[in-house]
């Protein structure tokens, strides 16, 4: 097989950001896998993030070592696919999940259905996704990204400033008096201020806590989440199969994305393990094209929270895929992933 790609620069309509940092320009890479035997194809989105290490750049090069390791490998052999690319490249998750998303695409419309129907998934199960409210300027831009977030019943609100996150809250909280809030720190709070934040949260009926402590602060996590009377969630601190385990008591749950566990296989193992271990599942996303947010949607029916906006906050989404109006995921009927080229608004 043969793996093509395409650099993309897409925009969110309002800058996009978090404690550490946003942009409103968000460059991707656009990957089809091609077997050259009958031309059929499958596509898959790379979103990599600076803060998993990964850029555009190196997405191009983890192709080329990709592709050299796959170019004789059996296209229907997803596992064995995976396993390959892992020992071909040690990180470069996301560049390994865009070719996981179009093997998996092209596996699919080979059959002739869609993923989740490959999967044996029913996608009227999947939950509702939120909306994110990133941390904007000022109250008033606050309140316009809340009123652009009309349609969505559940919103995630992004905290982490150094010192405007009760501001926040409260101005959110006023002019989204009946939504359900989930609040994600982004690892920016110490513990104890963790703490301080969470009976604050409380009263502003906030539902739970995505990633309130650095990524590697175990320690930390487990004292919040022992006297959290809200659960807590790992991002940051969970990113393939092999941390879930680490997590087991520390959190109530975890957040998976594809651009951090390297595939959709991984992301299966992800959902199993957090299962054995009692925990509850969420699944985000980068800022991504719908072909990203489609590829993760197929999961949905295995989860308890999505958190799958990421091209809802684009204005110039080159893809068709997945819906998330007014936090409903509905997926298509078309084969494979069901994603096609074109805006969809
Ligand atoms: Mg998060």
């Amino acid at each position: 097989m043969q793996i093509l790609h395409e650099l993309i620069a897409v925009h969110t309509r309002q800058p996009f950001v978090i404690a550490r940092g946003g942009s409103s320009e968000w460059r991707r890479v656009i990957v089809r896998v091609v077997d050259e035997r009958d031309g059929a194809e499958g596509w898959g989105e790379a979103a990599p993030s600076p803060f998993y290490g990964e850029t555009p750049e190196t997405v191009v090069a983890a192709l080329a070592r990709i592709g050299a390791a796959l170019a004789n490998h059996d296209p229907w052999a997803l596992e064995t696919a995976e396993a390959e690319m892992n020992r071909a490249v040690r990180w470069n998750a996301s560049a390994k999940s865009a070719v996981s998303a179009a093997l998996h695409d092209l596996a699919a419309k080979r059959l002739g259905v869609p993923l989740y129907r490959m999967w044996g998934l029913d996608p009227a199960t999947a939950p509702q996704s939120t909306y994110t409210i990133a941390i904007a300027a000022d109250d008033d831009a606050l309140r316009r990204s809340v009123d652009e977030a009309a349609p969505y019943p559940i919103l995630k609100v992004k905290l982490g400033t150094p010192d405007r996150d009760a501001a926040i809250i409260r101005t959110v909280r006023a002019a989204a008096p009946d939504k359900r809030l989930r609040v994600d720190a982004n690892a920016a709070w110490t513990a104890k201020h963790a703490l301080r934040m969470i009976e604050l949260l409380l009263d502003y009926d906030v539902e739970f806590v995505e990633q309130p402590l650095a990524a590697h602060d175990l320690d930390g996590l487990r004292f919040v989440r022992d006297r959290s009377p809200l659960p807590i969630v790992a991002d940051e601190s969970c990113l393939v199969a092999s941390d879930v385990a680490k997590l087991d008591g520390v959190v109530d749950g975890i957040n998976l994305k594809l651009a951090k566990c390297g595939g959709l296989r991984e992301a299966l193992r992800m959902i199993a393990t957090a299962r054995a271990h009692g925990m509850m599942v969420m699944a985000g996303c980068m800022i991504e094209t719908s072909l990203g947010i489609t590829a993760a949607a197929h999961l949905a029916p295995l989860l308890d929270y999505a958190d799958l906006d990421g091209a809802a906050l684009l204005k110039d989404d080159p893809f068709r895929g997945v819906s998330i109006a007014g936090g409903r995921i509905t997926l298509g009927d078309a084969p494979g992933l069901g994603v096609s080229r074109g805006q969809s608004r």
